[in-house]
C-alpha cells in the first residue's frame, strides 16, 4: 500500500480505537480523560497519537488479570499467558476477531520468511499458553502448508520427524535451533536426506553467530521474527528475503520509538524504547504500550517492494538487563563481545555472585574447539580479545572463563543466561 494511503488508513484506526478505549475500558477513559482527551475528536491527525498516554508493563500488572479487558468473557475465544521473569505473568485475552487477525497478522510473517503452501513446516515451540507455537500454527494454516506440531523436548523425536516426513521448514528459538542443528550435523546421518531449507527463529533475541551456527551446520537460509504476548503473539514483525529488518505489519500494530528517560518520540534511525499502539484488538486493546525493547524503525521501501516499516532485531530488552556495580548490564552487550571474538560459540553464562562486600561477573563462554587442541598462547589470545570487547560493550569488569565445547547447559525454549546468587544466602 502506497505511504499515504496507509497513514490515512492507520489514522482511521487510531481515532476508532481511541473512541473504542474510552467506552469500554474504564482505566483508559480515566487515563485520557486526565490527559485531557475525552473522544476521538482531540485527535486530528496521526502525530496526535503523541497527545496519548504510555500503557506500561506496571498498568498491566495493576490491572491484572482482566481490568484492560474491553469485552465481557463471553467474547473471549482464547487466553494466553507468557511467563513474567517477575511474579505474575502477562495474560492476553482473544476474541474471535482477534484469533482472525492475529493468524493474517502470523501468516504474513510466514510469507515474509519464504514459507509457502508446498512447504512442510515443523513447529518445534511449545504449545500451550505460550503465544509462539499456536499463533504460527494458525498463520500456517491460513497459508495452507503442512504443520508438523513437534512442540519442545525429546530431540531424538523432533529428529526423527525432520528426516522421515521431509520437513523443509522449521520453526524454533534460536537456541533450540542451534542446538538441533549440532545434533543433526552429528547424527551421521548424510545432510541430503534432510529436505529443510529455511530456519524460522523467534520468542528469543538472536545473536549474529548462533545463526551462522544454524546456516554453516544445516546450510539453510534463517529468518527472524518478532512478537508479544501483549501484541497478539508472532506475527507482529518479520524478516524478508534481503534480511534487512524486520516488517511490521504497522496496519494493525502502530510502531513508535521514543527516548526511554524522557517519553519524547525519536525519529527513525535513532535508537530507543518500541511502543505499539493496536489498532484492531477487541479483547485487549493498548494505547502506547511500552515493550521495553530497545530498537530502530527505518520507513524507506524495502527492496522487496513493501512498504511497511522495518525494525531492527531488538539490541536489548529492559526486562533482561542486570545491574553490576552500578551500571546497566544487557547480555545482548556480552552477546556481541563474544560475537566478535574468533574461536568462541554462541553458548554462554553468567555468573553473578557476591565475595563479602564486592560483586563479581564471571561468564562462562564456549570455545568452538577443545583446549586440548590449542595453544596455550592461542587460548590467552582468545581471552584477551574477549576481554578487550567487553571492556568496550560493558565497561565494568566480567571475568571469563573459556570452557570446552558441549559443557555449558542446553535449553530446548528460551535460554537462562543469567544466574544472579548475589543475595542467595540472605
Ligand atoms: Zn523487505
Amino acid at each position: 500500500m502506497p505511504g499515504e494511503q496507509l497513514r490515512e488508513l492507520q489514522f482511521n484506526r487510531l481515532r476508532k480505537m481511541v473512541d473504542y478505549c474510552i467506552d469500554n475500558v474504564p482505566f483508559y477513559k480515566d487515563k485520557l480523560n486526565k490527559a485531557g482527551i475525552t473522544s476521538s475528536c482531540d485527535i486530528e491527525s496521526l502525530e496526535d497519537i503523541r497527545k496519548l498516554p504510555f500503557t506500561t508493563k506496571d498498568d498491566l500488572k495493576e490491572n491484572y488479570p482482566d481490568g484492560l479487558l474491553a469485552v465481557g468473557m463471553d467474547k473471549v475465544a482464547r487466553i494466553h499467558a507468557s511467563s513474567g521473569t517477575t511474579g505474575k505473568p502477562t495474560i492476553g485475552y482473544y476474541t474471535r476477531r482477534d484469533m482472525e487477525i492475529w493468524a493474517e497478522a502470523a501468516a504474513r510473517v510466514l510469507v515474509l520468511n519464504g514459507i509457502t503452501k508446498s512447504d512442510i513446516m515443523q513447529i518445534s515451540v511449545g504449545y500451550g499458553l505460550f503465544t509462539g507455537a499456536l499463533g504460527f500454527h494458525q498463520g500456517a494454516e491460513k497459508i495452507g502448508c503442512t504443520i508438523v506440531p513437534a512442540s519442545t523436548g525429546n530431540t531424538k523425536k523432533q529428529l526423527v520427524m525432520l528426516h522421515d516426513v521431509g520437513v523443509t521448514a522449521l520453526m524454533a528459538t534460536p537456541s533450540y535451533a542451534t542446538y538441533l542443528s549440532e545434533v543433526i550435523s552429528k547424527s551421521g546421518i548424510p545432510r541430503g536426506e534432510f529436505r529443510i531449507g529455511k530456519v524460522l527463529l523467534g520468542a528469543e533475541r538472536c545473536t549474529k553467530s548462533m545463526r551462522e551456527t544454524i546456516e554453516n551446520n544445516l546450510g539453510v537460509v534463517t529468518a527472524d521474527n518478532y512478537g508479544l504476548t501483549e501484541c497478539f503473539g508472532p506475527g507482529v514483525a518479520g524478516e524478508c528475503e534481503y534480511h534487512a529488518g524486520m516488517h511490521i505489519s504497522e496496519d494493525i500494530f502502530y510502531p513508535e520509538i521514543i527516548d526511554p528517560a524522557t517519553g519524547e518520540a525519536l525519529p527513525d534511525g535513532e535508537q530507543g524504547e518500541l511502543v505499539f499502539t493496536s489498532l484492531l484488538r477487541e479483547g485487549m486493546p493498548l494505547l502506547r504500550y511500552r515493550t521495553r525493547d530497545i530498537t530502530t524503525l527505518n520507513h524507506v521501501k524495502c527492496r522487496c517492494g513493501r512498504t511497511s516499516v522495518r525494525m531492527s532485531a531488538p539490541f536489548a530488552r529492559t526486562d533482561d538487563m542486570f545491574v553490576f556495580k552500578g551500571v546497566n548490564v544487557f547480555p545482548s552487550q556480552i552477546e556481541c563481545a563474544i560475537d566478535e571474538t574468533d574461536g568462541l560459540s554462541p553458548y554462554y553464562h553468567i555468573r553473578l555472585e557476591r565475595e563479602g562486600f564486592v560483586d563479581t561477573a564471571t561468564l562462562f563462554v564456549e570455545l568452538k574447539q577443545p583446549k586440548e587442541l590449542l595453544s596455550d598462547r592461542k587460548l590467552q589470545e582468545i581471552e584477551d580479545c574477549l576481554q578487550n570487547k567487553l571492556r568496550e560493550m560493558v565497561i565494568v569488569r566480567v571475568n571469563t572463563r573459556l570452557v570446552n565445547p558441549e559443557t555449558l547447559q542446553r535449553f530446548t525454549g528460551k535460554a537462562k543466561r543469567v544466574e544472579d546468587l548475589r543475595y542467595s544466602g540472605e
